[in-house]
């Protein structure tokens, strides 16, 4: 039925190609495009054989339009799913304008030279406006949507997890459960132990750089900052146990306080174990998370990318990884006049996703959502032209096939609370 075009083949890559050629009869043809191409013929070759799906590969500079734009009008597909790194964001949204192709991708925009004095001046402005400052933010996708409405396509944002499901969870409760939802607290943990003293589950400078920013959160029609992993709670999730967690800014955040009306407060927590931490700490304290390049022996190199090469690689966590996920949303609001409360999370099992798919839980919890928003756009479900985020489209028909291809929502109207 549908040709796609999936650029990056990483960890989440690898996941949600593979729940596509489960879904054959929709993603009837795929190239798999990436700057590496060996990494896309060695996971074709091994997938050919176990699906109808008709996979092709091909190489690709992402960061260069033109590149993108010749791959594009040759494969002529009906979708790009961008499913490399936030830096490629903007270069592939363009070349799909230039193209007439609809695009969707699981993280926001963020550039990779955080020195570069352009952005560093429209940065500025918006840290001085707006009172948070994480470099990746919606503004520069939000900035595409009437192009995107002048040529009816649509660009769907943050398919993955967090963001992504959470969400379709916020407009499932405010569909189902809510005619005012107050607070919103995203919990994401991470039960699993990969028994590494130090290793990120996706890309580590993506990672890296999220966890180490100050935290935010929203408040009463504003952002509260306050310094990294300031804010810290205890919370005991169903399957994982009681873990620390700790106040983070979070794409969503943004998207969800413009879209859930009347919103008084949304926090979202991830968990951290204390080793992590530490040596997170450590390696901020000697400038090893850097992106400003150094001189070393005559021979550039960016401290945080000679770090990733130094940590083992997200994709090889998966046979050793054991322990679940547990990640979902508290709300409170109310329901005809009564105040209420509602818990709607998904847990999943780390090694379960290895068998499956030979890949963890953290990319799994992305990879599925990312194939299934884009049988949302290729079967008509979600169809507006335009750039939009998860949380603006109708929650039940993603809900519905994240439950049948791997991700079944769970709920309870009596949660514990966060304070
Ligand atoms: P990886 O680093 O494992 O994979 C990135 C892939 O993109 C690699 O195949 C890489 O190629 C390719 N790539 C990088 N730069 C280019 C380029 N210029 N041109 C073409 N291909 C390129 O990352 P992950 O799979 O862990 O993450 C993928 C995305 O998912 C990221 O945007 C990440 O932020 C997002 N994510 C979203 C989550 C969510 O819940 N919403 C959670 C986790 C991740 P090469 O092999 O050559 O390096």
């Amino acid at each position: 039925m549908a040709r796609v075009l999936i650029i990056g083949c990483g960890g989440v890559a690898n996941v949600a190609i593979r729940k596509c050629c489960q879904v054959s009869e929709v993603f009837t043809e795929i190239c798999i495009a990436s700057r590496t191409v060996s990494k896309c013929e060695a996971l074709a070759e091994k997938l050919r054989p176990t699906t109808s799906t008709v996979i092709t590969t091909a190489k690709v500079d992402a960061d260069n339009v033109d590149e993108l734009v010749a791959l594009i009008n040759s494969y002529k597909p009906e979708l790009v799913m961008n499913i490399a790194l936030p830096y490629q964001d903007l270069t592939i949204m363009d070349a799909c304008l230039i193209c007439g192709v609809n695009y969707m991708d699981t993280a926001n925009y963020e550039p990779e030279n955080i020195d570069d004095p352009e952005w560093r001046a429209v940065y500025d402005k918006r840290c001085k406006e707006e009172g948070f400052s994480a470099y990746f933010d919606y503004t520069w996708q939000w900035a595409y949507k009437k192009k995107f409405e002048d040529a009816g396509l649509t660009a769907l944002l943050g398919s993955g997890f967090d963001p992504g499901v959470t969400q379709a969870y916020c407009a499932y409760a405010l569909k189902h459960e809510f005619d005012r939802i107050d607070t919103i607290d995203i919990l994401d943990c991470n039960g699993g132990d990969h028994g590494y003293p130090f290793a990120t589950n996706f890309n580590p400078e993506i990672n890296l750089r999220e966890v180490s920013a100050p935290g935010s959160y929203w408040e009463n029609g504003k952002w509260v900052e306050i310094p990294a992993m300031s804010i810290k709670r205890e919370y005991d999730f169903e399957e994982v146990g009681m873990k620390d967690m700790y106040l983070l800014h979070h794409e969503e955040i943004e998207s969800l306080a413009k879209n859930i009306p009347d919103v008084k407060r949304i926090r979202f927590f991830m968990t951290f174990g204390q080793s992590y931490l530490t040596h997170m700490n450590c390696l901020e304290n000697v400038g090893m998370l850097s992106t400003t390049p150094i001189m070393y022996e005559g021979r550039e190199i960016v401290p945080i990318q000679f770090l990733k090469a130094l940590l083992p690689d997200p994709a090889s966590l998966g046979p050793r990884t054991k322990g679940k996920t547990n990640i979902g949303c508290i709300f409170t609001g109310v329901k005809d006049g009564k105040e209420k409360t509602y818990y709607i999370y998904n847990v999943c099992d780390h090694q379960e996703c290895y068998k499956e798919v030979e890949s963890q839980a953290i990319s799994y919890t992305t990879g599925v959502p990312a194939m299934c928003g884009a049988l949302m756009l290729l079967t008509g479900k979600w169809n507006k032209a335009g750039v939009y985020t998860v949380e603006e489209f109708d929650p039940d028909p993603y809900i519905e096939a994240l439950d049948k291809y791997g991700l079944p929502h769970r709920e309870s109207h009596d949660p514990v609370l966060v304070d």
